[in-house]
């Protein structure tokens, strides 16, 4: 499963960067996930649970804020989101079409492939 190991990239920086405050408590972490990065949701979040067991990060919470695909094309200018064609099979899978809505050209995705911690909820000691 890729989710596994991209959480536990996101989870290893996390608890790095915790280790220059005293943590007593985390209540949560969000991190902003791109559409085009194909991860899931909820795999995502049964890796963290896995991921963050024995650790300090055990028990809090984990927020992903999806990050929608935009795109910018060279030929016409067009800047924004793409044309989703959804799959009839899989009600929960649409997939982007990486083309320029308005005219067809090649375009350049400037938007939604991140896979960052956005912010931590932590307590400190006093
Ligand atoms: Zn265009």
């Amino acid at each position: 499963m890729h989710e596994v190991s991209v959480v536990s990239t996101l989870v290893d920086a996390v608890i790095r960067e915790l280790g220059k405050y005293k943590v007593k408590k985390v209540n949560s972490v969000t991190v902003v996930i791109g559409e085009m990065t194909n991860l899931g949701q909820e795999q995502m979040s049964f890796a963290y649970e896995i991921v963050t067991r024995n650790t300090i990060l055990e028990g809090s919470e984990f927020i992903i804020e999806p990050e929608p695909i935009e795109v910018e094309c060279d030929k016409c200018g067009y800047v924004g989101p793409v044309k989703v064609i959804s799959d009839p099979d899989f009600d929960t899978h649409s997939i982007p079409v990486l083309a320029c809505p308005e005219c067809g050209g090649p375009i350049k995705v400037t938007k939604g492939q991140s896979c960052v911690v956005r912010c931590m909820d932590i307590e400190e000691e006093e």
